[in-house]
């Protein structure tokens, strides 16, 4: 039987690129492959005829050969000729190079031009008051943008030249190496993806075809967010490269530590230091909160240490919506600098105390307890 002409096999015209053949090979394998059409004979014999023909075209050597003296030029059966050895190996090549560009190469076309990359995503750290995180409040801040550069209208090449195609993956971005069964894709380290080498840079941008400059952008800071929570703004991170689409821009909300409260989630907590006369009389006294003063009334002998809590006096959940509370905690404080007077009052005052017994110090009572058992 006459040897089917290779370009006929693979359905392409003599003067095919390399592309072209590559492509019509892995329609035809995947048609032919004996995993897909198991106890086949037709299949099989075509399958190896196609690949055989891929073997031969693709490569120069032998393509030459094969379009100066037909298959003598190539059939080591046929004596004469180049004498190139065969494509007698098994389906492992074939799988090869399918899975290669199954697997390989994400994010393009297959066979088509340049890697397309998305741009890098920017962190813009904002600090900003427990009142404006409490209240949330419009602000803009200044970021980086990036223009076309007017000198070399973007190409990154030095005016009066131009890019020239990656000899290294002849422009298409990536290269394929061959690892056991496998031909894996990669992108270009020469060109790192872009298909092109610039040989003489444009000055002003450094040959990256585009200039950094700033831009203002308007950011709405929700009620109630919390510390290392982020707002998303698309797009507005570094630029992709060819073509592909920018990054995004993410602000991170850092609160600066304030002098009255801490906050613990959506609720805030704040010391409240009092008299003592205060503490033992009890009575009104002012508090103050992220929304301006209220008072309520402490009880007769309040104890130090106490908590008072201040239902919905605490920040408006982000997520949730609902106010979180505000806990007081008293601290009575010892009073100093007493004048002569004073001081004469408060012995008056202890002496007066001791003598009403233990009643006075529950504290004290307690404690004394303890020591006691703790002795005997
Ligand atoms: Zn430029
Ligand atoms: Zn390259």
């Amino acid at each position: 039987m006459a040897k089917r002409d290779f370009y006929e096999t693979l359905g392409v015209a003599k003067n095919a690129s390399e592309d072209e053949i590559k492509k019509s090979y892995r329609k035809l394998a995947m048609k032919y492959h004996p995993d897909r059409n198991p106890d086949s004979k037709e299949s099989e014999e075509k399958f190896k005829e196609v690949k055989e023909a891929y073997e031969m075209l693709t490569n120069p050597e032998k393509r030459e050969a094969y379009d100066r003296y037909g298959h003598a030029g190539v059939d080591p059966n046929m004596g004469g000729g180049g004498g190139f050895g065969g494509g007698a190996g098994g389906f492992g090549d074939a799988f090869g190079d399918i899975f290669g560009d199954i697997f390989g190469g994400g994010g393009r076309g297959r066979g088509a031009g340049p890697q397309v990359y998305r741009g890098a995503d920017l962190r813009y750290n904002l600090e900003i008051t427990l009142e404006q995180a409490a209240h949330g409040f419009d602000t803009t801040i200044r970021v980086p943008s990036w223009d076309k550069c007017d000198t070399c209208h973007g190409s990154g090449a030095k005016p009066g030249t131009s890019p020239v195609t990656c000899t290294t993956c002849a422009g298409h971005g990536q290269v394929r190496m061959q690892q056991g069964f496998f031909s894996i894709q990669q992108t270009c380290p020469k060109c790192h993806g872009t298909g092109k080498i610039i040989p003489e840079p444009c000055a002003a941008c450094a040959g990256q075809g585009r200039i950094k400059r700033n831009k203002t952008l308007e950011v709405k800071i929700p009620v109630g967010i919390d510390n290392g929570m982020r707002i998303r703004s698309s797009g507005n991170g570094e630029p992709g490269t060819n073509g592909g689409p920018s990054g995004d821009l993410y602000v991170e909300i850092h609160i600066k530590p304030h002098t009255v409260f801490q906050r613990e989630g959506d609720d805030l907590h704040c010391e409240m230091p009092i008299s003592f006369a205060k503490a033992a009389l009890g009575g009104e006294i002012e508090v103050p909160t992220l929304s301006g003063k209220v008072s309520f009334t402490i009880p007769e002998g309040t104890q130090s240490g106490k908590t008072f809590r201040l239902k919905g006096k605490g920040i408006k959940g982000v997520r949730s919506g609902f106010a979180g509370d505000l806990f007081c905690h008293v601290a009575v404080e010892t009073p100093v600098k007493l004048t002569e007077k004073q001081k004469d009052m408060l012995r008056d005052f202890e002496k007066l105390t001791t003598e009403g017994g233990a009643k006075h110090s529950p504290q004290s009572k307690t404690w004394r307890d303890k020591v006691k058992d703790f002795f005997e």
